[in-house]
């Protein structure tokens, strides 16, 4: 029997677009997000994220750097939001997460948003992977209606900083099919800090939980090697132990288990404002990364990706090239070509 995302149930008997409206309500006043700015998005107000209501794609594209079982060999079909609820002084994105551009730029809407996400899988991607939807996650559902009532059948991919509300993440339950949250700081004062955020350890430990009570961490794979359902954990190691990886680790082996899949990422460099922050001014150093890979593997964690150092040098997104931002990182990993459609599967 084909399979079918569990999503495509919901649209057809209405459900989808109801959990739409629902989202959208909790954006006036808005509580997307942990923030709680409690402003009114739909008259026009603004808060941390930077956007008013409705979702602005900044890119969408076919991806090949993300974790081998979404990537797989034809892509992610991987959609840029614009505007972040992070404020991160290191962030490779900044010029779609923060930049004056996205304030500006109209909202793409349901209809649009339903063709951009028919139009990747038309290019044979793996998956729809929504980076940084936390703060869209209404509008971005009713794109997702838009396109299932057309046809599409691909998993759904959340790709957030884990800075996730608890109500929004319940109202995904059965939407998303593979959880991809960046746990990114063990203590609060440096998710300050760094990111600009309030509570980010309960919250995003939280969301965490919640995720897994969702999808389980038995990830589940289809016959083209790639995720149907489930959980990758990613652990960005920062220098100077900024992220307190080891505590996250501690975190998740007595929350949820140490079966769950965790990426432990060395690609962190210093982009956007962190050469002027000193303990964020260089890169992760090979003895850092190793000593967190040491202590994943003392903790029990089998299921661990591991990146090459080179990441370093081939993650970096560059959005003034339009819908094909990550270049190098196809080059890096040898797949498919960024500019061109993966061939047809069938
Ligand atoms: S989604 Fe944006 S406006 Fe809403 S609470 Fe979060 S940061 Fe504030």
């Amino acid at each position: 029997m084909t399979w079918l995302p569990p999503y495509r149930h919901l649209s057809e008997t209405g459900e989808l677009a109801e959990r739409a409206l629902a989202l959208a309500a909790l954006a006036t006043p808005c509580r997307l997000c942990p923030h709680r700015c409690a402003v009114d998005r739909t008259a026009g107000q603004r808060g941390v994220c930077g956007l008013p209501a409705g979702a602005v794609v900044a890119a969408a594209t076919a991806h090949f750097g993300e974790e081998p079982e979404i990537s797989g060999t034809r892509g992610s079909g991987t959609v840029f939001f614009g505007g972040c609820n992070l404020r991160c002084v290191y962030c490779q994105n900044a010029t779609i997460s923060q930049g004056a551009d996205m304030r500006r730029r109209a909202v793409t809407s349901a209809d649009d948003l339903g063709a951009i996400l028919l139009d990747l899988a038309g290019r044979y991607v793996h998956n729809i992977n929504w980076v940084t939807p936390s703060h869209v996650v209404p509008w971005a559902v009713a794109g997702l209606d838009v396109a299932a009532s057309r046809g599409l059948v691909l998993p759904l991919v959340y790709n957030s900083s884990a800075y996730d509300s608890i109500d929004v993440l319940r109202l995904l339950d059965g939407v998303v099919d593979v959880y991809l949250p960046d746990l990114r700081y063990a203590d609060d004062e440096s998710a300050t800090e760094f990111s600009g955020v309030k509570g980010y350890v309960a919250a995003s430990r939280a969301a965490v939980v919640e995720m897994a009570r969702q999808v389980g961490t038995a990830n589940v794979v289809g016959p083209d090697g790639t995720l149907r359902r489930g959980l990758i954990v990613r652990l960005l190691v920062l220098p100077n132990d900024i992220s307190g990886v080891r505590e996250s680790l501690a975190f998740l082996r007595d929350a949820i288990g140490t079966q769950v899949r965790i990426a432990l990422m060395a690609q962190y460099f210093p982009a956007h404002k962190a050469p002027e922050e000193i303990l964020l001014s260089r890169r992760t150093s090979v003895r850092e990364y190793q000593r967190v890979l040491d202590v994943a593997e003392r903790m029990g964690f089998e299921n661990a990706l591991v990146q090459e150092m080179e990441a370093q040098d081939f993650y970096r997104p560059d959005f003034d090239r339009g819908d094909e931002p990550f270049a190098d990182a196809a080059q890096f990993h040898g797949r498919g070509t960024p500019d061109g459609p993966g061939e047809d599967p069938r």
